[in-house]
């Protein structure tokens, strides 16, 4: 045996180590991605059939050329067309049934008709058609997709790209080569494909593995960050995203329903739970879609316009109050209409979220002391005037009541 020959019978060997590898990561990986472990098991079942073509590869020289060439391509090729199968729905794409149904008659023909050809021609439309696979899939990749899209994808993108050019480049050379029967250009030339094949088979379950990993993670991420009763984002969120919201200027909201807790008493907690629900619901519809709303917990609700003025602020939250009356009225058994307290405030870039919350938080806490129903707002000359009432806590009750307020319904 040659040195060609011997190293190449090393990385047909490696290629089977890193596929079996990548057949037993990839069934391990599937508990940890349940939602896709069909796609998981798609690619097990690629790289395990890519493993029995490259294992009938190996034996190819004492068997008949039909089966060594040509079930040996044939599994080949189907390996492709699986992990493809398995990738392309993370971006969006679906293979067509009817494809996989085309590839029935397809089989026989290629083992009827392939024999007749050169073997040189032969390997080279298997390979047209392993080239094509890693296009399609490298170009489903490369778009940008919503609502996630990371790094994971590009990494899917270059490492098919490659694999596809590498075999692209080798559809036309190998026939050439064959045809000038240059035979150390020939051995090179498998050399070289069967190297770049063996990182493909590293690379490419590596990719797509960090692909799953990386929708895993999304998915976490988008639970961790949203409140499971009304689907608002929750308070994590919140602060997390306030500070790109807001932008230089922006009205923040600080809610809480009145006297939510004889509500459960009266109806209980599960009509309390469907009133929260409805609540979320008028906030959302009401207010604008670029406006960040969150649950910060219980009854208590908070809502960043950015681009809104005070004014128009005030307007959806009287919009709000409507909504969540008529739809209390119709959506629920309740024989009363509930209500929400609320404290308004523009934040400006400088200002800090917690110091701001804490301000809305002072409105609300005015709201419900001047008889609930209603927004507050920061009064210059009054508040001027509160600052002074605090140093002298016992005056506050006395001026609580002739404080600014509007009803809100
Ligand atoms: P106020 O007008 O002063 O705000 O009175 P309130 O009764 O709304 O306020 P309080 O803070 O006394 O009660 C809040 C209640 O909200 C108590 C708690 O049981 C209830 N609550 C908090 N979280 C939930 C929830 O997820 N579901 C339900 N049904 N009730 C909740
Ligand atoms: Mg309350
Ligand atoms: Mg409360």
């Amino acid at each position: 045996m040659d040195i060609m020959q011997a190293s190449l019978s090393t990385l047909y060997a490696i290629g089977v180590g890193t596929l079996t590898m990548a057949v037993i990561m990839t069934v391990w990986e599937q508990r940890f991605h349940p939602a896709r472990s069909r796609a998981l098991r798609f690619w097990a079942a690629g790289y395990a059939i890519l493993l029995i073509g490259i294992l009938i590869l190996i034996a190819r020289d004492s068997m008949p050329r039909v089966l060594g060439y040509g079930v040996a391509n044939l599994f080949i090729v189907t390996g492709y067309a699986l992990v493809a199968a398995g990738s392309l729905p993370f971006a969006g794409w679906f293979m067509p049934r009817r494809l996989a149904l085309a590839a029935i008659p397809a089989a026989p023909l290629w083992l009827t008709v392939g024999p007749l050809l050169p073997t040189p021609i032969w390997h080279a439309i298997s390979g047209l058609f392993i080239a094509s696979i890693c296009v399609i899939v490298a170009i489903a990749f490369l778009r940008p997709r919503l609502p996630i899209s990371g790094r994971a994808d590009r990494l899917v993108a270059i490492v098919f790209a490659m694999h596809a050019a590498v075999y692209l480049l080798r559809v036309p050379l190998v026939p050439l080569v064959s045809w000038l029967g240059n035979q150390p250009a020939l051995d090179l030339l498998a050399l070289s494909t069967m190297f770049e094949g063996v990182l493909f088979s590293m690379a490419a379950p590596m990719a797509l593995l960090s692909l799953a990993r990386e929708e895993s993670r999304a998915q976490l991420q988008r639970v961790s960050e949203t409140d499971f009763l009304t689907g608002l984002d929750n308070r994590r969120a919140f602060f997390g995203k306030a500070e790109t919201v807001r932008g230089a200027r922006a009205q923040l909201v600080l809610f809480d329903l009145d006297h939510f807790k004889s509500i459960n008493d009266r109806y209980g907690h599960d009509a309390g739970d469907e009133v929260l629900r409805i609540f979320a619901r008028a906030v959302r519809g009401q207010l604008g879609p670029k406006d960040l709303i969150a649950r910060l917990g219980g009854e208590e609700f908070a809502a960043l316009m950015p681009d809104a003025t005070s004014e128009e602020a005030l307007a959806r939250l009287e919009a709000v109050a409507r909504r969540l009356r008529l739809d209390v009225r119709s959506q629920t058994a309740l024989q009363q209409d509930v209500t929400f307290s609320a404290g308004l405030l523009t934040v400006t870039g400088s200002t800090s979220m917690t110091a701001a919350l804490s301000g809305a938080d002072r409105l609300l806490y005015r709201a419900k002391a001047n008889g609930r129903n209603r927004v507050e707002r920061p009064h210059p000359l009054f508040d001027a005037l509160g600052d002074r009432l605090r140093a002298q806590p016992e005056a506050i009750s006395e001026t609580a009541a002739n404080r600014p307020g509007k009803a809100v319904a």
